[in-house]
């Protein structure tokens, strides 16, 4: 097979996150949220965990720790009692008690809102900040998860498609450069829900998904 072109590969690209919004037109943040703090807590949480099991137990959490002030004194063991159900937590408690504690002693208590500051706190990397950038404070963020790793791979949208050590940053950069900030938020919605029910891990599901008469790793 001839080998694509950058401008057909762009043209190619944009077509079908036309037909992702079309699949998923109101893309949304998994996680219960309402505040930047809550956020950025329920996002530490969710590490090898499930979104749904998150959003049953941060109501619990922050009805006792409403604010960075709160969770920043609190008793570990009280806190590994609710957040038990979220797995690995009492590394997670140690997390989330030492980041309120640097928002406090850092930001008067209060999340940052820029990439800068949020990368400055503790066990916070680019994905984490994106989301809270994305999500909380409406400036364009474009996490990179699992999700977005392989499916950008089994797309092609990125030359380093074949290359399973590709580093995370580097997709953001790739990828960003090819569609306006303002899509940035969404499109990474719209990856990892496409990535978590269609184009699965294990088994994509082709025959299903509406991008596999362009896609180069299809299936059918
Ligand atoms: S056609 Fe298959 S491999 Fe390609 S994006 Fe769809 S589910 Fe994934």
């Amino acid at each position: 097979m001839a080998r694509e072109t950058k401008s057909a590969r762009l043209e190619r690209m944009h077509s079908e996150y036309a037909l992702l919004c079309d699949e998923i037109p109101y893309p949304k943040c998994a996680l219960n949220f309402s505040t930047p703090f809550e956020l950025l807590i329920a996002t530490v949480l969710s590490a090898q965990c499930t979104d749904k099991r998150v959003n049953e137990t941060t109501p619990v959490l922050f009805e006792a720790y409403p604010t960075a002030h709160e969770l920043a004194a609190a008793n570990p063991q009280d806190v590994e009692d609710i957040i038990h159900p979220l797995g690995f937590f009492r590394a997670k408690t140690k997390h989330i008690i030492a980041l309120s504690q640097a928002i406090v002693h850092e930001f008067d208590g209060e999340v940052p809102g820029t990439m800068e500051q949020l990368v400055t706190l503790p066990g916070v990397g680019r994905k984490t900040a994106n989301v809270v950038l994305g999500n909380a404070f409406h400036v364009p963020g474009f996490p990179v998860d699992t999700h977005v790793i392989r499916v950008t791979a089994r797309l092609h949208w990125r030359a380093s498609w074949n290359d399973p050590k590709a580093k995370p940053e580097l997709i953001e950069q790739e990828i960003t450069a090819c569609f306006p900030p303002s899509e940035w938020t969404d499109l990474s919605h719209r990856l990892i829900l496409h990535g978590r029910n269609v184009c699965k891990a294990r088994r994509p599901l082709c025959e299903q998904c509406p991008l596999n008469l362009t896609c180069p790793s299809s299936l059918v």
